[in-house]
């Protein structure tokens, strides 16, 4: 009977299983953030410890970071200390750190993928919800809590309760229009918010292997809010292009070695799953959320719904009716940014929307890059000034209006129609904030229209 790709893993980084049914499990790749460290460095402090593996930690800055105004010292004092504290941390451990004057900096799971510190067959761990992303190489990576950050520092290990696996195969051939953002919130939507819990997502099938890593990643990110601890993709052929020459990667002879591994380490095709979905990847539309919660979506040609368990605070938070269609839903804000899609080809694709029209009078639109490579990179295709042209922000790298843990807010009862993953109540910065979740390509076209619209019927699209 063959293996998954998470029991194969899983089983090589098991230092032992410990007697409350646990595993101690080594951690490969440590990434840490400025919001959720300084504690954990104090709690280590405070008991004498040091970080165990400095070289398997690797540090970004990104939730706090102003993305128009990066002069030092910020102007908001506990953004400033949170730097300051990583960035002493940071030297006082030999921790490499990704700082605003990198050049690569950026939000923690946009540039460890493109570090090529995200390798198939890694335990990663991070102090993030969305660590899942990195499990689009192969990896098992896990959103983590502050004083799991602690022991990761001290130990290199976690203490886990295993998983099981459902497998979620998604067949045939996404529509014209149709994105990885729009499966990803098809799957939440089936399978429910917690559907997953107890579960790895592994995403297999003909629409996952035709995907580019960036797809991959805005599907593996968000099966945290599925429910499910980690998602990942088997690495193939894509993945290893991918890799190739990146700066952290294998390089020459080790690269081959690498390779050979990695493709070992992908789940057998006899591997027995604790559960099974398949989803027709032609029946997916553009998705919208008009709910709280990331499963409380429809596609862009359905009316919103008027019954079932959530729905009622849901629609009067939103202000919106049981019946309506979420088409034409005015918007106030667009937010194309996120862990979840602002890579490079999220900003291309929604480049391709925008270019020659213009953001609706009443909207105010932010392009927000995922990390400064990025950034660079769409620099140098010129789509900085498509965006700018049109009547878009073009910003700094960060998290941005994702979290609103910066200057980047949504004011009183705005609606924003956002590339990011989480609808929650008051998630964009204001407590009466809402927020439509889509992915970059309609959110591109809501700004446009300065309304909820579906990206298949603009000719410009094309
Ligand atoms: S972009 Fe949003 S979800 Fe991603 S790491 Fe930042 S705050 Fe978290």
């Amino acid at each position: 009977m063959g293996s998954t790709l998470l029991k194969k893993v899983w089983d090589l980084h098991t230092v032992r299983r410990l007697p409350n049914g646990q595993t101690q499990l080594f951690i490969g790749l440590h990434l840490i953030h400025e919001v959720t460290t300084p504690q954990a460095f104090d709690m280590l402090r405070a008991r004498g410890w040091t970080v165990r593996f400095p070289e398997r930690t690797v540090g970004t800055v990104d939730h706090i970071v102003p993305t128009r105004e990066l002069r030092r010292p910020f102007s908001d004092v506990m953004a400033e200390d949170m730097i300051a504290a990583l960035e002493r941390n940071c030297r006082e451990a030999g921790i490499r750190l990704f700082d605003l004057s990198s050049g690569v900096q950026g939000i923690v799971h946009v540039i460890g993928p493109e570090l090529g510190l995200t390798q198939p067959g890694m335990t990663i761990a991070c102090g993030d919800s969305h660590t899942s992303t990195h499990g689009a190489f192969g990896a098992v990576a896990f959103g983590i809590g502050t004083s799991q950050v602690r022991d990761v520092l001290a130990s290199q290990c976690l203490a886990l309760d295993p998983l099981k696996v459902r497998r979620i195969r998604v067949t045939g051939r996404l529509a014209r229009g149709v994105y990885a953002k729009d499966v990803i919130l098809d799957i939440i939507r089936r399978l429910g918010v917690n559907g997953g819990v107890g579960y790895a997502y592994e995403y297999a099938g003909p629409a996952i292997e035709r995907m580019s890593m960036d797809e991959r990643m805005t599907i593996c990110n968000m099966s945290i809010e599925g429910g499910a601890r980690v998602g990942y993709v088997n690495p193939d052929d894509v993945t290893v292009s991918y890799l190739r020459g990146r700066r952290f990667a294998p390089s020459a002879e080790a690269f081959e070695t690498a390779r050979a591994w990695w493709s070992s380490i992908a789940s057998d095709p006899d591997a027995v799953y604790d559960d099974e979905v398949e989803i027709d990847g032609a029946s997916i539309k553009p998705t919208v959320t008009w709910g709280i919660n990331p499963g409380q979506s429809v596609a862009v040609d359905e009316p919103v719904p008027s019954g079932g368990a959530g729905t009622a605070e849901a629609l009067e938070f939103m202000g919106l009716t049981g019946g309506q269609p979420i088409k034409g839903t005015r918007i106030d804000v667009a937010f194309l940014g996120s862990c979840t899609n602002a890579r490079l080809s999220d900003l291309r694709e929604a480049a391709r929307v925008v270019r020659g029209h213009q953001v609706a009078k009443h909207v105010t639109a932010l392009v927000v890059p995922g990390s400064q490579g990025v950034r660079l990179a769409a620099e140098r295709e010129g789509l900085d000034r498509v965006f700018l042209e049109a009547g878009f922000e073009w910003r700094g790298a960060g998290c941005s209006m994702c979290l609103a843990m910066n200057p980047d807010r949504l004011q009183g009862r705005q609606i924003c129609a956002s590339s990011s993953n989480r609808n929650f109540k008051g998630r964009q910065g204001s407590p009466t904030g809402r927020t439509l979740l889509m992915s970059p390509a309609m959110v591109a076209a809501a700004a446009l229209a300065g309304e909820v619209v579906d990206v298949r019927e603009l000719a410009h699209g094309d």
